[in-house]
């Protein structure tokens, strides 16, 4: 059931009364991997973004030292993903759903006396949902520090192994998502049904873009006949593990500072 998490670090092998006894609580890491369940293009399965969550943060858990008490709920599989909705497998919760359920999941972890929590998302749809049940969730219980973190934003040798055109428009299926998934999972990659696909007709001369500073809303259909944003083809297992082993150090770092983390306090 733990999948790549280490059963010691999985949060629901733990007995209540673990639980109850356990100490220094308000230092405890909990740590709820959000992913999606949705179209990644003709070669990759709908999970890509719940492995990679789930995979990073295993592999993480893993190297941290063993007295930095940190747990993994169990992953969150659907997210909000109805820019994919006009591909079949895409199952997707409404933002006001995703919503409620990190609230209640929240109450629940505060009930049980933790005050960490981390929301560790992997789908590049819905970050605004995590700051938003993260402030709310802050805002409700003042000792709850609460961390909306993306995955892919600790430091990682992504800049360095993909190119220019790809970081940038490379955003769902394309050449970072497919070599981490040949690392991780390399049994469900289809590389022989890969095919590049970059979106057209994309503002040029424009202060607008599909993912930078003032971007435009868009369904996945509108860019791209595939499914793919970007180009898989350029994808190796080897890309995949270098980038795995900086985002899995990016973690353990980042695991590290919130287990040091104290709220600032003006005055
Ligand atoms: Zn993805």
């Amino acid at each position: 059931m733990h999948s790549f998490i280490p059963p010691e670090r999985f949060f629901p092998y733990l007995t209540w009364a673990d639980i109850q006894t356990m100490p220094d609580k308000a230092n405890v890491v909990i740590i709820q991997p959000v992913g999606a369940i949705e179209q990644h293009g003709h070669h990759l399965p709908l999970i890509v973004d719940s492995a990679i969550g789930v995979g990073v943060l295993g592999k993480a858990l893993a190297q941290l030292e063993p007295d930095i008490p940190a747990y993994a709920l169990p992953n969150l599989f659907y997210g909000k993903s109805n820019e994919h909705w006009h591909f079949p497998g895409t199952i997707t919760l409404s933002a006001q759903t995703l919503l409620a359920v990190l609230m209640e999941m929240a109450d629940s972890i505060y009930r049980a006396g933790f005050r960490k929590l981390v929301l560790m998302n992997s789908h590049g749809g819905q970050p605004q949902v995590m700051e938003i049940a993260a402030r709310d969730i802050h805002q409700k219980y003042g000792d709850f520090l609460v961390f909306p973190l993306f995955t892919w934003r600790v430091p990682n040798v992504a800049k360095d192994l993909i190119s220019a055109k790809e970081l940038e428009l490379g955003i769902h299926a394309g050449d970072a998502e497919t070599s981490l998934m040949l690392s991780l999972l390399p049994e469900q990659v289809k590389m022989e049904r890969a095919v590049a696909e970059y979106p057209k007709g994309l503002p040029e001369d424009s202060l607008l873009s599909m993912e930078g500073k003032l971007p435009f809303a868009w369904l996945t259909q509108e860019l791209s006949q595939s499914g793919t944003l970007g180009d898989p083809t350029l994808a190796t297992k080897e890309k995949g593990d270098r980038i795995l082993e900086s985002l899995v150090s990016g973690w353990v770092r980042v695991i590290q500072d919130i287990y040091k983390f104290r709220q600032p306090q003006g005055n």
